[in-house]
């Protein structure tokens, strides 16, 4: 298999602001060429040459998402998201007891993927463990194992520490430059111009001189990621699978979509490595079901389906997936997922009777699946029509859709998460207000609170919490629920002023009151800490 001439280029980026940028690799290629100017100093602590420690890794990728986390791109889908840290928690497993990531890096790096509402093709690793999903690589991978070859690549250029080698040889780079610059890859999607006049003004050609992981990086990346990705029960032909599938995909469709393929060209000798990897049975291997194969497909085709509905909120975008048909002779999945995608597209275009008739047929559809499925995607569908209907302010029907009872099937059905506890706490909000409201909104709120606990960077729960909190008529644990989501968001001087706020507001506190602020004021310690190291780094 030959390239095609404009995939030869090879560089990877850490992130990669260019690269999310509908424009032709021509104009790319030249600007990269053009010398970097000078950047303004960082403060990182390491001198030039040597690694940047694992902990100062983590504070760049701190202050990175700091940035970036309150920016409408970072998407929080609870079930998408829920996928994603699946799949990534399985992979983060095999890189553990491959000794891929050792004790010193689990405890320093936050291991944690997130994802971005962009159509483009994209993966990309951030300093500290902080791995970005655009949307649009979900809704092409066809499989798991596609997926996977991709997260696995990221995830091995974070272990090997090639973020870490790069940032020790290339002082230059400030703390602010990194953040300004993955703020570029979200201004992108919502900004063409802007990202344009990024890109003329050399700005982000001299970011990426800086940043490409060197060709050595980019095949240990694939080579380490192949071994974590098969040892973590990855079909091992997805990665070579996920090439041949992006070089067909890129020449049907040359318009700038695939930023992944600028950073990461497919060379014939790469795709060829891939599959001498497997042996000479590879194929025949990757063929052998394991248990959760089935499971893990579904997963897929409902998650990538739903990726590709959230991924363009545009009306003709979604117009386009709400009128989508069953192509002759569908699979009881293919059926699901495209009456799924249907609907989901129908209930953001407003069309509630119409979304509503399409969940049914895929319940239908979904009663053809193996009973290894069924109870999985089930849940899938019940969720998501559950959400769509509180979206449309229909409480009472998301509470009838929620209420639905699990598939009787041979399957344990998959645990209650993320999702279930936020809708949940969502549906309590909605509904009008009556006598057992108090009630349901203290479940509630007691469902959230260990969760926060386990959790504390959720800014989704800790907003629903603070609403509950509120509405239980207990203000000071609502401002510092409140306060707390604000910090997650990466909004420090916001949360600061929050806990200041109460301490004006209760002069005279009672016992309960007392405790609570000291909780807060501990939180406040932490923040302006923060803070303050943030101020120091930028000077
Ligand atoms: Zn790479």
């Amino acid at each position: 298999m030959t390239p095609t001439p404009r995939l030869r280029r090879w560089q990877c980026a850490l992130a990669m602001a260019v690269c999310a940028v509908p424009v032709s690799t021509g104009v790319l290629a030249q600007e990269a060429r053009t010398p970097s100017a000078p950047l303004s100093l960082p403060a990182l602590g390491d001198s030039v040459g040597q690694d940047l420690s694992p902990r100062a890794e983590r504070r760049l990728g701190d202050r990175v998402m700091r940035a970036i986390r309150s920016d409408p791109a970072v998407i929080d889908d609870p079930l998408v998201l829920e996928y994603v840290q699946a799949l990534w928690g399985d992979l983060l497993n095999a890189a553990r007891q491959r000794g891929e990531i050792g004790p010193d890096l689990d405890d320093s790096h936050a291991w944690e993927p997130f994802l971005v509402r962009d159509k483009s093709v994209n993966a990309f690793a951030l300093p500290g463990g902080y791995i970005g999903v655009h949307l649009g690589l979900m809704a092409m991978t066809t499989t798991t194992d596609e997926l996977a070859s991709v997260l696995a690549h990221e995830l091995s250029h974070v272990t090997q520490r090639h973020i870490a080698r790069m940032m020790g040889q290339q002082s230059r780079t400030s703390w602010m430059s990194m953040a300004s610059m993955v703020l570029g890859i979200l201004a992108a999607s919502r900004n063409p111009a802007a990202a344009q006049a990024l890109i003329y003004g050399g700005q982000a050609a001299s970011i990426q001189g800086q940043l490409n992981f060197s060709r050595d990086m980019e095949r240990e990346a694939d080579r380490v990621g192949f071994t974590v990705m098969s040892e973590a029960g990855f079909e091992p032909g997805g990665m070579a699978r996920m090439f041949e599938h992006l070089q067909q995909a890129s020449r049907l469709n040359d318009d700038g979509s695939f930023p992944y393929l600028r950073t990461h060209p497919l060379t014939s000798e790469r795709i060829g490595e891939a599959r001498a990897r497997m042996g000479p049975d590879g194929w025949t291997q990757a063929l052998q079901a394991r248990p959760s194969e089935r499971q893990r497909t579904a997963w897929h085709a409902l998650m990538s389906a739903r990726a590709q509905v959230l991924m363009d909120p545009r009306s003709d975008a979604l117009h386009r997936l709400a009128t989508l048909s069953l192509p002759e002779g569908a699979s009881p999945l293919q059926q699901v997922r495209v009456h799924y995608t249907v609907s989901l597209a129908k209930q953001r275009t407003g069309q509630a009777a119409g979304a509503a008739a399409a969940m049914g047929q895929a319940r239908q559809a979904a009663l053809g699946l193996p009973a290894t499925q069924q109870a999985l995607v089930w849940r899938l569908l019940t969720l998501s029509e559950a959400d769509g209907l509180l979206e449309a302010q229909r409480s009472q029907e998301a509470a009838t859709a929620l209420d639905r009872p699990a598939l009787a099937s041979p399957m344990v059905p998959p645990q209650a998460g993320r999702p279930e506890l936020l809708l949940r706490a969502r549906l309590a909000l909605a509904q009008p207000a009556s006598g057992t409201q108090t009630s349901q909104w203290r479940e509630a709120a007691n469902q959230l609170q260990p969760h926060v606990s386990q959790h504390p960077h959720d800014a989704a729960a800790w907003a629903l919490l603070s609403e509950l909190w509120r509405r239980l008529d207990q203000p000071l644990r609502a401002i510092r629920a409140d306060a707390e989501a604000t910090a997650a968001l990466g909004d420090l001087p916001g949360a600061i002023d929050r806990i200041q706020g109460a301490h004006q507001r209760f002069r005279r506190p009672n016992a309960a009151d007392v405790i609570e602020l000291s909780v807060m004021d501990a939180r406040l310690k932490i923040w302006q800490r923060q803070q303050r190291a943030d101020l120091r780094d930028d000077n």
